[in-house]
């Protein structure tokens, strides 16, 4: 939260300090990454604000500053913070509850009016209760730290944050024997993780490239992790909810009252109730506040990391390809990635400057040159995957990849062991096999103040298909004059398109041509039949938009569900596109032509 002390000064606060903070492990790691990322910023870090603190729309100040009184006569002064201090970005450790530190936009547009901190459920329900009363636009978070997708921002500047991970961070339940758990939304994966092993159980946690995020938060917002369970919600089982109307909710077996009011003890155990499956419809939505998720865990397993490294730019298709029937044989142990080289620069944690001084995005050439020097060398796309199993069904599993791509010319293949101690194969052991770590924020070092922008798109598992997503963003990319990153998550039916788009927070200019750039894709990309996974805060309306089959009938649905739950409109409008009633057709709704942004919140 701003208003602290020089956060810069202190060091990132440890876990056995802070529940979002940084583990002991990893605590020289975090610094030098600190370091490097400040090192890099050429913008103060933090500047007096321009104008005076966003209110909710359509709210005066008299009636703001009387309705928070009344917030803190039920929850405590301390637990309601008004939003009238110095933003500051700070960096993924410490980030901040109220904008979105990766800004696509001005900084003091998309910023919360005040945070509010409940401590327990009927905290919650207490806050949204309070919400109905005064028509107040409530936009939770669990930890925050959705970078690339809007961090900790309301979609309505103004809006007020629930900050739910404060107070509310407890692994409330860890049950060996079933190999699962409960988490309360400020649980990070470092946090779960440390658990577990103070625990001496041998379970793995399924966390994404980066372990400082919430357990519950990644996975109603759909994030993947890296091992062989890792779709976050399709692993969940179980989750109680706040309803906008303040009511509680538990959905799967929770919903049947155990035995001498004790919680249902198969909770975990299976993920329906009976009835209509409805934990879905509180994912990438606006429809509660998840306040506790159940998890399944994997056990501890033998494991084997390695990459394959392709010459040709040009075989990308067969890559592909090849992969497909591996995957849907269940062959691959897990949801590989295919990376293109410049990704190995960036990754380096090494500054763009140190491979290529001019202005616009490297050349193909330039890329070549630079890659010569890197451990894989000069090649065009990695394939990094992980085995599971015994050594023999590992050797197994190996042969039969090895064959497969035996008929891709130039390709190599890699062990750890091949490679340098800090080279990112290391990195994917670790992520692969329920480590969470920070490597992957090395690439912020790209540019100066590095933010990033992550543009989704899903295709089928087909060499042509993803050829064709991948011709459109790179002819976008140079357009716009872009470096273009691309990862490729690629399961047996679907492969997950990940482009960074990397840009200078210090750059109005960068910055314009990065939004346009994302719309035009999401709109390239739509015309072709690919729509987003998940997206930005600010990109939302257009990509629910994009699913517009049969006179936009899905956002009608999620609609008539919105105004159902939440006649009021209070929680969350405008997320993931769904605006309530109170706010639909009213100018909120960003398209393809907001470029330049003017109108995120219209005139009242
Ligand atoms: P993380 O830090 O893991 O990336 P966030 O806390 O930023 O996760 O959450 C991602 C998004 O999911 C938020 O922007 C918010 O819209 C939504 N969200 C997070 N936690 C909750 C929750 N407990 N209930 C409802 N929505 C939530």
């Amino acid at each position: 939260m701003s208003g602290k002390p020089d956060m810069d000064l202190l060091p990132t606060p440890p876990m056995g300090e802070r529940y979002n903070g940084v583990p002991e492990r990893l605590s020289k790691e975090a610094a030098a990454v600190r370091t490097r990322l400040y090192g890099n910023r050429t913008l103060p870090k933090s500047k007096p604000r321009s104008r005076p603190a966003r209110l909710p729309p359509g709210v005066s100040e008299d009636v703001f500053a009387a309705s928070i009184e009344e917030l803190r006569r039920s929850i405590g002064t301390e637990n309601v913070v008004v939003n009238d201090q110095p933003l500051q970005d700070g960096w993924y450790l410490e980030s901040p509850n109220t904008h979105d530190a990766f800004h696509v936009i001005e900084q003091e547009e998309l910023v919360c009016s005040a945070v509010v901190y409940p401590g327990s459920t009927e905290e919650v329900q207490i806050v949204v209760k309070w919400a109905n009363k005064h028509l107040m636009p409530i936009y939770p978070i669990s930890i925050g730290r959705n970078v690339g997708y809007g961090g900790a921002a309301p979609r309505i500047p103004g809006g007020v944050v629930i900050d739910l991970g404060q107070r509310m961070h407890s692994v409330v339940n860890l049950d060996g024997e079933n190999a699962s758990c409960i988490v309360e939304p400020g649980v990070t994966y470092f946090a779960l993780y440390e658990e577990i092993q103070k625990r001496g159980l041998p379970l793995w946690i399924h966390c994404p490239d980066l372990g400082g995020g919430s357990v519950l938060g990644n996975a109603i917002d759909r994030g993947v992790g890296y091992t062989p369970a890792g779709d976050h919600f399709a692993n969940h089982c179980g989750m109680e909810i706040v309803l906008p109307n303040g009511e509680l909710l538990r959905t799967g077996m929770g919903a049947l009252p155990g035995k001498d009011g004790r919680d249902n003890s198969t909770w975990q155990s299976f993920q329906n109730a009976y009835g209509p499956k409805i934990d879905g419809i509180f994912s990438q939505s606006n429809f509660g506040i998840v306040t506790k998720m159940g998890f399944w865990l994997l056990h501890d397993m033998p494991h084997q990391s390695y990459c394959i490294t392709f010459e040709r730019d040009k075989d990308f298709a067969q890559i592909v390809d090849t992969i497909k029937p591996l995957a849907q044989k269940g062959i691959l142990g897990n949801i590989p990635q295919l990376r293109h080289i410049i990704q190995e620069l960036n990754v380096t944690g090494q500054r763009k400057s140190t491979f290529h001084t001019g202005s616009g995005p490297m050349t193909r050439e330039k890329i070549r040159q630079a890659a010569k020097g890197l451990p894989l060398g000069d090649c065009s796309w990695i394939f990094y995957g992980t085995q599971y199993g015994d050594s023999a069904s590992i050797e197994r599993q190996l042969d039969i990849i090895k064959k497969a791509f035996s008929s891709i010319p130039g390709n190599r293949f890699w062990l750890p062991k091949d490679v340098p101690e800090d080279h990112y194969l290391h990195s994917r052991v670790q992520v692969c096999s329920g480590v969470p770590i920070l490597r992957e924020l090395d690439w912020l070092n790209w540019l100066p103040n590095a933010a990033h922008l992550f543009f989704s798109p899903i295709a089928p598992t087909r060499g042509k298909d993803a050829q064709a997503i991948h011709e459109i963003v790179t002819a976008g990319h140079k357009k716009y004059g872009f470096d273009l990153f691309p990862t490729l998550c690629i399961a047996g039916r679907e492969i997950h398109y990940i482009a960074n788009v990397i840009f200078d927070r210090a750059d109005a200019e960068q910055k314009k041509r990065a939004v346009a750039l994302l719309r035009e894709l999401i709109h390239d990309c739509a015309k072709e039949g690919f729509g987003q996974y998940r997206t930005h805060l600010l990109f939302q309306d257009q990509v629910a938009r994009t699913y517009s089959w049969n006179d936009q009938a899905l956002l009608r649905v999620n609609e008539s569900i919105k105004d159902a739950l939440d006649p009021n409109g209070i929680l969350a409008p405008g997320r993931c596109g769904i605006w309530p009633k109170r706010f639909r057709g009213k100018g909120w709704e960003l398209g393809v032509e907001d470029v330049d942004m003017k109108a995120i919140a219209p005139k009242l």
